[in-house]
């Protein structure tokens, strides 16, 4: 693999890559775009099988949170860490001070957080060492009920865009996931009076789900084939694939999960057979969101009210959909490249105190 080549692809602007020997730190920073501000993204720890593979992550992932963060209208750019190696390992403070020290050696090029792999603790010892790290225990807190309602909202668009009416009193809803993204979203669908289909691996979760909002339980295998106008998936990535598109018997599919279209060609596929996609990254952007706020110092309640513009990004990027004729997941990429384009020509005209 020729590495240059691999940045060139994506045009990823800088790639770090970092090594301690005393605890055997091995990591690699990916800074993709930093057009409309400092690259943010979290530091995943994880076994990868080659070195390759890691840079393969970090590279895609680096350039998903520059597209998440445009459409979510931040002044973010796209950044992302992977430490490779056992996630489970003891020794967490040489490792995460370590990291924390090729953090603080960009200057605020890149902020960190929590990822696959990592806490908040681990977090708080990148702390020691650089202030360019967010999601730190005691701040901003658990981002899901700011995620939900981004998703809640988002549901609502895509129900104006298809129905006319962003009413979802009546409309039927299947959650696939009633962990913490699902269980908030199951309750603002509740409030507002949609009828609720729920599911988890976790008989626990769905319980509670069910008793605190009247859902009924449906099978985790059987999610796929549940009649509802929507379909919310919350939990794993890659469940819109070759063997779930002929089952759906939704005409929406707006849920909080990453990732959720298994390639980018199922984003057609859903359209051709008429279900409304509203693109993930896009919907569940409230996370970024309640981070930024966090960066900015803001309440909840602040994040909150940005989440809520998710409503016109969905509406936004259904309109280029129909517009160019191109599926959603292919239209709201379209968005976040035009924001970018758009700012960086706007940085031709030189201020002494611009922020670039
Ligand atoms: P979570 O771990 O709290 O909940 C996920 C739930 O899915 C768990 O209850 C788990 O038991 C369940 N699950 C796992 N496999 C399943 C299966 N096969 N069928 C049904 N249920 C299954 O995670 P979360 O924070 O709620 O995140 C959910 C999704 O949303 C993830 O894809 C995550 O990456 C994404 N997301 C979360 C946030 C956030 O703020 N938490 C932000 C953006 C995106």
């Amino acid at each position: 693999m020729d590495i240059f080549e691999s940045i060139q692809v994506r045009n990823h602007e800088q790639v770090m890559f970092c090594y301690e020997p005393s605890c055997g730190y091995q990591g690699i920073i990916a800074i993709h775009d930093t057009t409309l501000g400092p690259a943010l993204g979290g530091t995943r720890f994880w076994n990868y099988k080659s070195t390759e593979e890691a840079l393969v992550d970090v590279l895609r992932l680096s350039r998903g949170m520059t597209y998440k963060a445009a459409v979510a209208g931040l002044s973010l750019g796209g950044g992302k860490a992977v430490i490779i190696g056992n996630n489970k390992r003891n020794d967490r403070e040489a490792v995460f001070r370590t990291h924390g020290r090729f953090v603080e050696s960009l200057g605020g090029r890149y902020i960190t957080a929590e990822d696959v792999g990592t806490s908040p603790a681990d977090m708080d010892f990148v702390h020691f060492e650089t202030d360019h790290v967010t999601g730190l225990q005691g701040l901003s807190g658990d981002p899901s009920p700011v995620t939900a309602y981004g998703v809640y909202v988002g549901i609502k668009a895509a129900a104006k865009s298809r129905w006319g009416s962003d009413s979802l009193s009546g409309r039927s809803v299947a959650i696939q996931g009633c962990g913490n993204v699902g269980r908030w979203l199951a309750s603002y669908l509740h409030e507002e009076g949609s009828t609720l289909f729920v599911t988890d691996v976790d008989d626990g979760k769905v319980k509670r789900l069910v008793d605190a909002t009247g859902a009924t339980a449906v099978d985790p295998d059987t999610i796929y084939d549940q009649s509802a106008d929507i379909f919310a998936p919350c939990a794993l990535g890659a469940i819109v694939n070759d063997k779930t598109i002929p089952r759906f018997k939704v005409e929406i599919i707006a849920g909080g999960a990453n990732n959720q279209l298994a390639e980018a060609r199922h984003g057609k596929e859903l359209e051709s057979k008429g279900i409304t996609y509203a693109p993930d990254y896009v919907i569940n952007g409230g996370g970024l969101i309640n981070v930024w706020g966090e960066i900015n110092g803001w309440t909840s309640e602040r994040s909150k009210k940005k989440a809520a513009e998710i409503y016109d990004a969905i509406l936004k990027i259904f309109a280029i959909a129909e517009r160019e004729g191109i599926p959603t997941n292919e239209a709201a990429d379209r968005l976040a490249e035009e924001r970018v384009l758009a700012v960086r020509a706007m940085s031709k005209m030189w201020l002494s105190r611009a922020r670039r």
